[in-house]
């Protein structure tokens, strides 16, 4: 009998989280938490997402992209994939993802959105511009991981997105040559605490505005 508690997180999704299903495939262990990040990001309520697990993917944890062959048909019919490293690889040991902490899933899950919210601004045309220009250049990749950090933030899931950032650069044992990475090419969890600060108080102004 496979009565395992494998499922255990994923029994009770509330309603509130199962309508940001459509047009979603997302493994079940993973559920909750993809649920929770796509639900402030409601534009991507009926974009088709897929979310799928890698054995590994190089040199990164999670990966935005769109689906190939969707880019040769009209925009509308668009499709994407978020890969998710099934291992949170670290220098002498392995944990699965899933066991990471929720808050640190749904700002990094978060972040990947944001990829896909900027990806949906662009033509097919330019997204083949947009591999290239990640592939080949620093400079474009550090523009456009902030512009999915910026999606986040502006979204609410500033929070999330610092703890995401603090776990992988205080993480000991993750390997330095990947935190070095994070820490040159991606905006630093200080920027982002600034950012949420002020819109925090754009907030405010706006609300004392209102009264
Ligand atoms: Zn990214």
């Amino acid at each position: 009998m496979l009565t395992s508690g494998i499922n255990s997180q994923t029994n009770d999704i509330p309603p509130e989280l199962s309508r940001f299903r459509t047009n979603k495939t997302i493994p079940a262990i993973l559920e909750k938490n993809v649920l929770t990040a796509l639900s402030f990001y409601p534009e991507l309520t009926d974009t088709s997402i897929h979310f799928v697990f890698k054995q590994a993917i190089k040199s990164s944890v999670m990966q935005a992209q769109p689906v190939f062959s969707s880019l040769l048909a009209s925009r509308n019919k668009r499709a994407y994939r978020i890969n998710i490293s099934a291992l949170f690889k670290l220098t002498h040991t392995a944990i699965p993802i899933h066991q990471l902490p929720d808050a640190i899933m749904i700002g990094w899950i978060g972040h990947e959105l944001g990829h896909i919210m900027d990806y949906e601004s662009r033509t097919n045309l330019e997204m083949v511009g947009f591999g290239l220009g990640y592939v080949f250049s620093a400079a474009y990749v550090k523009k456009v991981e902030r512009i999915a950090d910026q999606y986040a933030v502006t979204h609410g899931l500033g929070q999330y997105l610092i703890h995401t950032k603090r776990f992988i650069l205080d993480h000991a044992e993750l390997p330095q040559a990947y935190k070095d990475k994070i820490a040159r090419l991606y905006v630093s969890p200080e920027e982002i605490t600034e950012q949420v600060r002020t819109l925090e108080e754009q907030k405010l102004e706006m609300q004392k505005r209102a009264l």
